[in-house]
C-alpha cells in the first residue's frame, strides 16, 4: 500500500493531539507496517488453516512455503488484502492474516520457558508502562516478554534487557527483529544482580531466578512512584522478593496468579475445556516510595 505523505504518529496511534517526537523516516517505516491492509514483500504473514495449524511466514519473492497441504507460492501473497485466502498447490485454502504481537510471542524460537500472553497482559497493565516509557528487564531468555514491552513503549520509549547467558541473546535478537521491534530494545549480556546501569526508569520487570537480589538496584534505578514487577514460578522466590521489597521502601506490594480457562463453545455443548495450564507463575507488583521504611510495615 502506498503511504501518504501526511502520515504521522497521530494516524498510527489514533491519539488526537499526540505530539510524539520521533524521526519522520522511522515513523513512516513503522506506520507502513502497522497500517498496511495489503501484504508487502519482506513482512511476515500468518497463514491460517485452522486454529491448530497456523504458520508465521516471511513473504519473499520467488520462494515457496511447503505444508502437508501442498505448497504456497509466496509471490501470490504480495499485494493480497489481509483477510483474503490463498490456495496451495493441492487446492487447500489458507487465510492470510496480519500477525499480532501474540503470534510473534507464541511462534518465537524458544531457548527458555517464556512468559505467556495471559501473564504478559497483567504485567503490562500493572506496570503502568506505555509509549515513551524507559524499562529495564531481566532475563531476556527467548525475548517473549521483551517483545511485548517493546511493543508497548514504542515509538519513543526503550527497553534495556539484561541476560546472563550470552548464547540466549542471539535467538532472542532474531525473535525481536522478526517482530519488527529491534529499534526499541537494547540487549545486554550482563548479570543484573550486580547492578542496573540505567537510571530514571519507569519500570523494572524481572523473570529470573533471584529477583530479590535485584530489588535494591531497582530502587535506585527507578523514578519515584514507578513500578517493580517480578514473575516467579515458585512461592519461595515470591516470598523472598516481597520481603526484599518491604525492606527497600517499596509499597503497594501485591502478588497475583492468573488462571485462564478456555471455554469450549458449541450449541448445546458449551462448557469449560477439560484441560488447562494450571500454573505458570506468581506475579508481584510494587511501587517505589520515598520514605516508607520497614518500620511502617510493622505498624500497619
Ligand atoms: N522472560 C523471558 C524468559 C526468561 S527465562 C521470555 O519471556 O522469553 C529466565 C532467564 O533469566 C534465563 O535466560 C536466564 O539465563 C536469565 N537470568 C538468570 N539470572 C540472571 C541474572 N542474574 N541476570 C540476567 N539474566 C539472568
Amino acid at each position: 500500500m502506498p503511504i501518504s505523505k501526511d502520515l504521522n504518529w497521530f494516524n498510527v496511534y489514533g491519539i488526537p493531539g499526540s505530539t510524539l517526537n520521533i524521526p519522520n523516516a522511522h515513523a513512516l517505516r513503522l506506520s507502513e507496517t502497522l497500517l498496511s491492509q495489503r501484504v508487502i514483500e519482506g513482512e511476515y504473514v500468518l497463514l491460517y488453516l485452522d486454529q491448530r495449524r497456523t504458520y508465521l511466514v516471511k513473504v519473499e519473492a520467488g520462494k515457496n512455503f511447503h505444508t502437508h497441504k501442498g505448497f504456497i507460492k509466496l509471490d501470490d501473497l504480495i499485494g493480497k488484502e489481509y483477510g483474503s485466502t490463498v490456495e496451495s498447490s493441492l487446492g487447500v485454502q489458507f487465510t492470510v492474516l496480519k500477525p499480532l504481537l501474540r503470534d510473534y510471542i507464541i511462534k518465537s524460537v524458544r531457548r527458555t520457558q517464556i512468559v505467556y500472553p495471559k501473564d504478559i497482559a497483567l504485567i503490562i497493565v500493572y506496570s503502568g508502562i506505555g509509549p515513551g516509557s524507559r524499562v529495564v528487564e531481566a532475563g531476556t531468555g527467548t525475548g517473549a516478554l521483551t517483545m511485548a514491552l517493546a511493543h508497548f513503549v514504542r515509538p519513543n520509549g526503550h527497553v534495556y534487557s539484561y541476560e546472563i547467558r550470552g548464547e540466549f541473546l542471539e535467538t532472542a535478537e532474531k525473535n525481536i527483529k522478526r517482530a519488527g521491534l529491534a529499534d526499541f530494545v537494547e540487549l545486554k549480556n550482563k548479570d543484573i544482580t550486580v547492578g542496573i546501569d540505567e537510571t530514571d526508569l519507569d519500570a523494572v520487570i524481572l523473570d529470573m531466578a533471584t529477583p530479590w537480589l535485584v530489588v535494591p538496584h531497582a530502587y535506585r534505578a527507578l523514578k519515584p512512584c514507578r513500578t517493580f514487577v517480578s514473575f516467579s514460578p515458585t512461592i519461595d522466590q515470591t516470598v523472598k522478593t516481597v520481603e526484599a521489597l518491604k525492606e527497600n521502601n517499596f509499597i503497594d506490594i501485591e502478588t497475583v496468579e492468573c488462571l485462564v480457562r478456555g471455554i469450549q463453545t458449541e450449541k448445546g455443548k458449551t462448557r469449560p475445556q477439560t484441560l488447562m495450564t494450571a500454573h505458570t507463575g506468581y506475579i508481584t507488583f510494587a511501587r517505589k516510595a520515598l520514605n516508607h521504611t520497614i518500620a511502617n510495615y510493622s505498624k500497619q
